[in-house]
């Protein structure tokens, strides 16, 4: 039995913001690790050239490797490009290669260019409005696609297959800069391409308590989004940032360090905190 309830139907989350170092890597492995502690079967798709959460999550990205890429631009299913993560149960991945950063030009002549994502994702039975009774075991309980830095066709792609948005905001100077781009983003997305996408959850990371910046940036971000900002904030630790060069997530690294605890409860409150429900619009 799992520790939390699985949703009612398959969640899928983008994790996104323009700007890069803000911990959207970071976050996509860490809750999609804490999840699959908790018993939900996840999936992380990787659409961030660099391959950095493939890296963290222990999958092989060399050029060639079944990937995110085959997926978007050659159309193969979803079935073909994915792999188990070798260390942690109900996880899997759709690894990035480096051949995806072309995507972003090779997109721009192909039809309905913005939909290949979500198509492929519908093409799944294992992603599902039903619930686990009628879709069956196998069906994902979390969907986290990460995104590279930029609001090309690659975070489109995302935005469109996704339902929901997960936005890491690290608490620094000018953690709010950008953010109005962002917004604007989904809210074309919104008007266009679909009507569904929310904003379930903005996570402050990377957070110093011993500062008094960290506590006024996200005082800031919590004035301007209210309760779509989740009550846990992911502490700053070394630990965090050391766990990727051991091909690792810090849950598994280091599972009572402060990083992996602020994951377990961020990730509890986002599980809880269902889509659609209050304050979950743009
Ligand atoms: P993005 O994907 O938005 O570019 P990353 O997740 O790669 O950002 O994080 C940027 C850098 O910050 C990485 O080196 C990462 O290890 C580090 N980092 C992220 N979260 C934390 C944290 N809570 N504590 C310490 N370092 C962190
Ligand atoms: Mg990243």
């Amino acid at each position: 039995r799992p520790a939390i309830e699985r949703p009612s139907a398959t969640r899928i989350l983008v994790v996104a913001n323009q700007k890069g170092g803000v911990g959207k890597t970071t976050s996509t492995v860490n809750m999609a690790a804490a999840l699959a502690q908790l018993g939900q079967r996840v999936l992380v798709i990787d659409l961030d050239p660099q391959g950095n959460a493939s890296t963290a999550l222990s999958i092989e990205h060399h050029r060639g490797t079944p990937s995110s890429y085959d997926l978007l631009v050659e159309g193969e299913p979803l079935s073909a490009v994915l792999s188990p993560c070798p260390d942690i149960e109900l996880l899997s991945v759709v690894p990035a290669t480096i051949d995806l950063a072309g995507a972003e030009i090779e997109l721009v002549s192909v039809v309905a260019r913005e939909q290949r994502l979500q198509k492929a994702l519908r093409a799944d039975p294992r992603i599902s409005d039903q619930p686990v009774s009628d879709a069956g075991e196998e069906r994902f309980d979390y969907v986290f696609i990460d995104c590279p830095p930029s609001l090309g066709l690659l975070t489109l792609n995302a935005l469109v297959a996704g339902r929901e948005m997960m936005v890491p905001i690290q608490a620094e100077y000018y953690a709010l800069e950008g953010l109005g781009q962002l917004l604007a983003t989904v809210d074309m997305v919104k008007a266009h391409l679909n009507p569904e996408l929310a904003i379930s959850a903005f996570l402050i990371t990377m957070y110093d308590g011993r500062t008094r910046l960290a506590a006024s940036v996200a005082e800031e971000v919590r004035e301007h989004f209210g309760p779509q900002v989740l009550r846990t904030n992911i502490p700053r630790s070394v630990r965090v940032s050391e766990a990727p060069s051991y091909s690792q997530t810090v849950m598994t690294y280091d599972p009572g360090s402060p990083g992996a605890m602020g994951y377990l409860e961020a990730a509890k409150e986002l599980a809880s905190k269902g889509p659609g429900t209050k304050g979950a619009d743009t």
